[in-house]
């Protein structure tokens, strides 16, 4: 380990700041307002600006480098977004003022709900939720409250797949639900005929990624939903992965009666680092009353203009968030997808799938592809052959950082051995995959002439190998002046 950095910039008596002249007599501060144990640094205006520009520099963000981080779609967020996030409008816009004052910004929201409907193909939105996992929540009780007004009390099973991410069936289970597995058949598809076998009358539903965590399109959908639906099951889409197919499918049409938007993921809020984030839902019009309260209803008034009200729907499952949602998030959104529009997003998804199957074709003699067909916005590569020549995935991702790129998503999705997901999304060009994929190869040739090049890795980095469990639970974040 280095040793921890040393920087004391204060210098007695130099400042940053300078402050009009007094127009009043000076007096002295009393006794106990005065604290002589601040010790604040004194340092020019310069030295601020340098030492923070430095610090976030040492960061590793989308704006410095290519993150193919999978399931995560980790993409270049347009500045124009942020641009009208940040606008005095929807900064400083407050929620408790009356619907009256704020019809700009109910406006945005109405029109973003229908926005999400017809990419969707689903009807009936809520905004309110604040981030994936949340919508997934919210989604489940829509489709409980549904169940529990028909009376269907012995309907406890959701069915999640294998390859699910992991809030899947942590959310049917926060639901009340029974969680039932069903496996991946050898293509990467839902298992039908297991699913055949496991769903019946206490079947609730079914909670499915498509395109799945292995970045493939289950060739199977309607016929999955079909079975889910004939036993009386409600689909459940996780659109965690809408960045693959938005423009092109929509979940409705495929069959879900229910699907989240990961707002952070695919329209264009930075992400990583913990939020804010959004996680709209959208569901058929005979789950429209369930929606959480509240959402933006409109109607026109006497002189025929429209107005926008917050309204809560008729059977609605209640609060699950405060106020408004996120609004900065839904901001960002809304001007993403009506600066593309919709051919621009469909092309979105096209490049993402593009860049995707390039990458993958130029690796998968390095790696093994454990389903080799044609993927979408993302694909599964094996470690497994580095993992006989005595390096791990772990290694690898850590082997990546030395070329700077962040690694790739590791381990995930479970049912592939030393699994790495990769995602480059449409906004990476040939040349960054290129490069990419040239660093992958390098990595595959150290792992059978030098493995401990990369076990020993990361090489180049300020930091080296961190302890992986203290990192993320047990940061250590404090600045200190001497070496500890
Ligand atoms: C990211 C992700 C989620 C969870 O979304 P959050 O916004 O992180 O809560 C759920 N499912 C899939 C497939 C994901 O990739």
């Amino acid at each position: 380990m280095p040793e921890p950095l040393i920087f004391e910039l204060s210098v007695e008596g130099r400042r940053a700041f300078s402050l009009p002249r007094s127009e009043t007599p000076d007096a002295e501060l009393p006794e106990e307002l005065r604290r002589a144990d601040l010790d604040l640094p004194e340092v020019s205006e310069l030295d601020v600006i340098r030492h923070y520009v430095r610090l976030s520099q040492e960061n590793f963000s989308i704006d410095t480098n290519f993150y193919p981080l999978g399931s995560c779609t980790m993409k270049y967020n347009p500045k124009v977004n942020e641009e009208v996030a940040s606008q005095r409008g929807v900064r400083r816009v407050h929620p408790y003022t009356p619907d009256s004052e704020v019809q700009g910004a109910l406006q945005v929201m109405y029109e973003l709900q229908g926005l999400l409907a017809e990419i969707a193909g689903l009807p009936a939105v809520s905004l309110q939720p604040a981030a994936g996992a949340h919508g997934e929540l919210t989604g489940m009780l829509v489709i409980r409250a549904h169940h529990l007004s028909r009376g269907d009390t012995g309907w406890h099973k959701v069915i999640v797949p294998d390859s699910a991410h992991g809030t899947n069936p942590a959310t049917a289970a926060m639901a009340g639900y029974e969680v039932v597995t069903v496996r991946s058949d050898a293509r990467g598809n839902v298992d039908l005929g297991q699913l055949r076998s496991l769903v019946g009358p206490d079947t609730a539903g079914m909670m499915l990624t498509n395109p799945n965590t292995l970045g493939l399109f289950d060739e199977n959908i309607e016929e999955v939903c079909r079975t889910v639906h004939e036993a009386g099951g409600l689909m459940y889409g996780d659109g965690a992965n809408m960045n693959a197919i938005t423009g092109i499918a929509r979940p409705g049409d495929l069959g879900f009666d229910v699907l989240h938007f990961n707002l952070h993921k695919t329209f264009s809020t930075p992400h990583g680092g913990g939020g804010p984030g959004a996680g709209p839902i959208a569901v058929r019009d005979y789950l429209a009353s369930y929606l959480p309260d509240p959402v933006v209803t409109t109607a026109d008034d006497e002189d025929g203009f429209s107005t926008y009200r917050l309204t809560t729907p008729g059977a609605s499952i209640g609060k699950v968030r405060s106020l408004w949602g996120n609004y900065a998030v839904l901001a960002r959104a809304y001007t993403y997808i009506r600066h593309h529009g919709a051919e621009g997003l469909r092309s979105n998804s096209e490049h993402a799938i593009l860049n995707a199957n390039y990458l993958a074709a130029l690796l998968k003699d390095a790696y093994e592809l454990r389903y080799d067909r044609p993927c979408m916005h993302e694909f599964v590569l094996s470690g497994a052959r580095q993992k006989k020549q005595g390096a791990r995935t772990l290694d690898i991702a850590k082997r990546i950082m030395d070329f700077g790129y962040h690694p790739p998503t590791i381990y995930f999705p479970l049912i592939v051995e030393e699994s790495m997901l990769i995602e480059p999304t449409e906004t990476e060009n040939k040349q960054t995959l290129d490069a990419f994929a040239e660093a992958m190869r390098t990595i595959a040739r150290e792992a059978q002439t030098e493995p401990e090049k990369i076990t020993s890795a990361p090489h180049e980095t300020d930091l080296r190998r961190l302890d992986e469990t203290t990192a993320a639970r047990r940061p250590d974040l404090a600045y200190r002046t001497t070496a500890a």
